[in-house]
């Protein structure tokens, strides 16, 4: 469980599990729910209540966003890693798939290939490789990209406050990095060795990088490693510790769903539709003002479900693999395999379609 939240998994679960439908509707009619409320939203007992919740859930949001959805695309620099994350194939161990780190002018042409498609924000995604992805060479990404792009994220191994300040300084305002798990054993497990297998480093990550000034901060666990309702829980503690910590930034939810690998790994704890959107739904209820984005991940229909209730956010149009833009054309060695894969032009159709507003920009930096 999140380490800072003072309830042992047992007493999460046990709190959850015993959740009735009074406590569900309780939880519906606070204007302010909070962590507990969040539990309740949840549970099985909130199952009977979704009709309700995506109600409550699309009011919250057309509070804070409007009729409007930002749209991104992740840009994967580098696919070279030295960690050994049992689910992922740029394992340091996993033989089958094709490495690659883009040169600056591969970036450029990756960069350019998306800026055509009109995408404005770009999640700069990389493997964990110190000796390529050094804070002086992401730093040198940022200068190259910034110029092309209103808003830059990242989403590369844990750094130090100090390097966070750098890689501000070079133009990155977002970072995003999934705790994965938050069971500290199992997060064992799944990261036998490399840097990677320091769980406290990693959890307080998005902290560092507030603290340097960044402005957006990502947090998430990958569903389908452990039972999804604990797992939300210490979601929700982070986010609310992060809230209160880092006050200036914004907090952004991801619900990473794992998806098919190359490899074939198996997920113990798979998340059906209907969970994963109840999930979604009960975050948009508890942290109205949090951003929240929906990958290529889902499915289309899913994912246009889910912006008119809980997601303002969504990426369009992803390639998850270094030079998929424009490099290596059809020549698509993904870190996963993607769901949605309409073209960028389908996505912005779709949403406009669902009577809502394509966000490419929406804000700019006047200090
Ligand atoms: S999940 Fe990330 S850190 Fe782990 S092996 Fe894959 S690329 Fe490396």
């Amino acid at each position: 469980m999140f380490p800072y939240l003072k309830l042992s998994k047992e007493e999460v679960e046990a709190r959850i599990a015993a959740t009735t439908p009074d406590d569900v509707a309780a939880a519906l009619a606070k204007d302010r729910p909070g962590f507990f409320d969040l539990l309740a939203l949840i549970s099985p007992a909130a199952a009977g209540f979704l009709p309700r919740m995506r109600e409550r859930a699309a009011e919250a949001r057309r509070r804070y966003y409007g009729r409007t959805v930002s749209v991104y695309a992740p840009l994967y620099i580098g696919n070279t890693c030295v960690n050994s994350c049992r689910y992922c194939d740029f394992r340091i161990q996993h033989q089958g798939t094709a490495r690659k780190d883009l040169s600056p002018d591969e970036i450029r042409a990756e960069a350019e290939a998306v800026r055509a498609t009109g995408v404005d924000s770009l999640l700069v995604v990389a493997g964990e490789n110190p000796r390529v992805n050094s804070p002086e060479h992401l730093a040198e990404v940022g200068r190259l990209l910034k110029p092309m792009f209103s808003y830059l994220a990242l989403e590369v191994a844990p750094q130090s406050e100090e390097t966070y300040r750098l890689l501000f300084e070079a133009g990155f305002e977002g970072l995003t990095c999934f705790q994965e798990t938050y069971d500290q054993e199992r997060y064992k497990y799944f990261h036998p060795a490399g840097p990677k297998s320091d769980y406290d480093w990693r959890l307080r990550t998005q902290w560092r990088a507030g603290r340097a000034g960044f402005r957006t901060l990502g947090v998430a666990f990958l569903l389908g490693l452990c039972p999804w309702r604990p797992e939300a829980a210490s979601l929700a503690a982070h986010a609310i510790w992060l809230q209160r910590e880092c006050w200036r930034s914004k907090v952004q939810f991801a619900f990473p769903r794992f998806c098919p690998t190359e490899g074939g790994f198996q997920p113990e704890h798979p998340v059906s539709d209907e969970d994963l959107e109840l999930m979604m739904l009960a975050f948009r209820i508890v942290f109205p003002t949090c951003c929240m984005t929906v990958s290529t991940r889902e499915a289309p229909a899913f994912r246009d479900r889910i912006v008119q209730t809980a997601a303002d956010n969504m990426s369009a149009g992803s390639r998850v693999t270094p030079g998929g833009y424009a490099v290596l054309a059809d020549h698509d060695v993904a870190q996963f395999t993607l769901t949605d894969k309409r073209p960028p032009a389908e996505v912005y159709a779709a949403i406009r379609a669902g009577g809502q507003e394509v966000v490419f920009k929406n804000w700019d930096n006047r200090i």
